[in-house]
């Protein structure tokens, strides 16, 4: 689940980062129109958040180009909370929901996972690996028929390897993904979270293995590799 935000002031922008990473979402950052347009114009995302009053522009006016050329990805507009024809201009323009500022961030996912749900969004949100699905948006792990609930770096460090799709997914990525910017890292930590993630996944009976790739990372594979291993 790949996430921009457009957000020119630094604090938010800096909130949003680190938290929509540490929830597993990757997330890009753009503070002004440019250069939100020259990243959509060359990644693919998922979802845009974005703010309406930027530097160079305005928000609206941007969703608008965006619809403009067929740039259909979902948008949930961040307009000031005493800005209520940024509100009607953004909803006009094309934008599928929007959470006025200031607002708790339980409240944004909340939305995005709305907006991500709705019909016709609802493509490539689901990841597979052998008999396991990940929902990457209600974050639900399914082995087989059964839900099975997992912690929240072990649900991270599974949706990085499963979205590598068997590639190997490097050290330093893996703990970027089960860390947020402001824990401490440890050195055992990651080594810890992968390995009650491949106890719980072979006690599941998940036909899945995670190999180390000495020195470099780890990769999902479709044959189960031993807990111990
Ligand atoms: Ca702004």
């Amino acid at each position: 689940m790949r996430i921009l935000a457009v957000e020119d002031e630094p604090e938010l922008a800096r909130l949003l980062l680190v938290n929509l990473s540490r929830m597993g979402f990757a997330t890009d950052h753009a503070a002004c129109v440019e250069d939100a347009h020259a990243l959509l114009d060359t990644c693919s995302y998922d979802l845009v958040l974005l703010d309406v009053r930027l530097p160079d522009g305005s928000g609206v006016d941007l969703l608008r180009q965006m619809r403009a050329r067929r740039q259909e990805v979902p948008v949930i507009l961040l307009p000031a909370a005493d800005s209520v024809d940024d509100r009607v201009a953004g909803l006009g323009a094309g934008a599928d929901d929007y959470v006025t500022k200031p607002f708790a961030l339980e409240e944004l996912v909340a939305r995005m996972r709305a907006v991500l749900r709705r019909p016709g969004r609802a493509l490539s949100l689901t990841l597979t690996a052998g008999n396991i699905c990940f929902n990457s948006v209600t974050r639900e792990v399914c082995v087989g028929d059964r839900h099975v609930a997992l912690a929240r770096r072990e649900l991270a460090a599974l949706e990085s390897l499963m979205r590598a799709d068997g590639r190997v997914v490097t050290r330093e990525a893996l703990e970027e993904a089960i860390y947020g910017l402001e824990e401490d890292r440890q050195s055992n930590v990651l080594e810890s979270t992968l390995s009650r993630l491949r106890r719980r996944l072979e006690a599941e009976g998940a036909k899945v293995g995670i190999r180390v790739m000495r020195g470099v990372g780890y990769r999902i594979t479709a044959e189960p590799t031993r807990a111990a291993a």
